[in-house]
């Protein structure tokens, strides 16, 4: 798990939320790449891990704000379509793959 804490979180792009680990690794998420993988009850059903949000129906030019800090454990933030109800732990954004930019 020490793996997965954030040293520096950039959120200077409002398309784009780049974090920089403790260890070094860096992850760059793009905010529709976020949105798709949204793990809020909205978007996951939670009895059977099923995703209930199209990715299609997002569009990539997607813009986030308002990124919180949610205990020492996770991010939340609002996206430019009002979606805002997904906390994204620590653990979970260091297992997803951001694409490749
Ligand atoms: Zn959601």
């Amino acid at each position: 798990m020490s793996s997965a804490k954030p040293k520096v979180i950039r959120r200077s792009d409002p398309a784009r939320v780049e974090i920089e680990w403790e260890d070094g690794a860096r992850s760059s998420f793009p905010a529709a790449f976020l949105r798709r993988n949204c793990p809020c009850a909205q978007c996951v059903n939670e009895l059977t891990g099923e995703r209930m949000l199209d990715p299609e129906s997002v569009p990539s030019e997607l813009s986030q704000a308002d990124l919180n800090l949610v205990g020492n454990y996770a991010l939340s933030m609002r996206f430019s379509d009002g979606h805002h109800t997904g906390i994204f732990s620590f653990a979970y954004l260091r297992r997803l793959e951001p694409p490749a930019s």
